[in-house]
């Protein structure tokens, strides 16, 4: 059996376990928030009625690219500019969107990916005790060994690059996260990030390692490297939208990071907890099942990680300018904004049933032709340029 099948095969017979043992106990869930969920991609141009619109593969997450597209709207980006928002939001899990004949993707140059250094040379840490006894098999941040699983070869901020932890797993730190922020904002003119690399005496692939990548491998090493971002430049809205992607990632992995540094790791990855005291327990690999429902740790994190990215936009907007309406503020409008994003967090959206993510497709949609009409409608938000003529109209 290929190695990817071989994964998918022992992912799927324990995904399988754990959902009959869910299944048992009553509370099936099926909500995951930032990861992909039951519904698909649409072309965010696509101006049919939502219920009826066509989707395409891949599964995205209404979050990343539906509330994000309709965050955008009411942020005051232009239609065109929030379809580039939204998608490279959810590209940045996804890669390729659609999967076939892709429209959003990237372009970086893998010759640019950096290169783990060979385990002669890397010094003893807390994080590699014993590099003179551990083999020279990079389970971790090599391109050679995932390739095979990157969406396409350009796809720099994929889960299975080099640069999986500092997109999708980020410290709220200036080499991580902080780094990505000010690259999109344009105030620093390249990106600047973490790698991490892990090597193994016992793994035999990158797939095998990756379902519990501390028991696998036996040494990490950090590094610092120039990312080739390819053609999305510094303060694009492609950039913008990756950042906020790996700035939900930060609030929906956030548990997990802070459980990965008391438990004095080098980095934070999904894990299979050995047993209910397992200090990674907030790391496990269904943990995105338990982010939609009434107001808990988990569901408050998916809360909170909304709307702080809906203020990156408002930031992002205020800097640039690039937006061509005034952003609707979250409490403006008798808190509308504030209040759509807990129906699609808490209450509506939330529904454990399978129409779950169609549900929050069609409230992030409502918000969006909310905030189409309210930005027409209010000259609070009409565009300045427009409001010396206005002024006049009125008298
Ligand atoms: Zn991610």
């Amino acid at each position: 059996m290929p190695m990817k099948q071989r994964w998918f095969t022992l992912l799927a017979i324990s995904l399988v376990g754990v959902v009959m043992v869910i299944g048992i106990l009553g509370v099936l869930p099926d909500a995951r928030a930032w990861d992909e969920e039951d519904i698909q991609y649409f072309d965010p141009l696509d101006t049919t009625p939502i219920t009826t619109r066509v989707t395409i593969s891949p599964s995205v997450s209404t979050i990343h690219f539906d509330m994000v597209g309709a965050l955008a709207i009411a942020a005051g980006f232009s239609i065109t500019d929030a379809a580039v928002i939204q998608a490279y939001s959810q590209a940045t899990d996804a890669g390729n969107l659609p999967a076939s004949n892709p429209v959003y993707t990237f372009d970086a140059d893998p010759a640019n990916y950096p290169v783990p250094p060979a385990i002669a040379e890397v010094t003893a840490t807390p994080y590699c005790p014993s590099p003179g006894t551990t083999a020279d098999f990079v389970t971790m941040g090599n391109y050679d060994v995932a390739k095979d699983q990157m969406e396409c070869p350009g796809c720099f901020t994929s889960r299975f690059g080099p640069y999986g932890v500092m997109f999708h797993f980020p410290h709220a730190s200036s080499a991580e996260l902080y780094a990505t922020r000010d690259w999109a904002y344009g105030r620093t003119p390249a990106l600047t990030g973490t790698v991490i690399y892990a090597y193994s005496s016992t793994a035999q692939s990158f797939y095998q390692a990756a379902v519990n990548i501390y028991n696998s491998s036996d040494c990490f090493v950090s590094r610092t490297a120039t990312i080739d971002t390819g053609s999305i430049q510094p303060g694009s809205l492609q950039a913008l939208g990756i950042y906020l992607h790996s700035l939900g990632d930060n609030h929906s992995h956030g548990d997990c990071i802070a459980a990965a540094d008391a438990d004095n790791k080098l980095f934070a990855a999904h894990v299979h907890p050995e047993g209910p005291t397992d200090p990674l327990t907030p790391c496990r690999w269904l943990a995105h099942e338990f982010e939609f429902g009434s107001s808990n740790n988990d569901t408050d994190r998916t809360f909170n990680g909304i709307v702080a990215v809906y203020d990156a936009l408002l930031t992002y907007a205020a800097e640039t300018g690039r937006n061509i309406y005034r952003s609707i503020p979250l409490t403006a409008e008798g808190n509308h904004i504030y209040d759509a994003i807990y129906s699609f967090v808490h209450t509506t959206g939330a529904a454990s049933a399978s129409d779950g993510p169609m549900n929050r497709r069609i409230l992030a949609d409502d918000l969006r032709t909310w905030a189409l009409q309210t930005r027409t409608q209010n000259p609070a938000y009409w565009p300045q340029v427009f409001l010396p003529a206005i002024a006049s109209d009125t008298g």
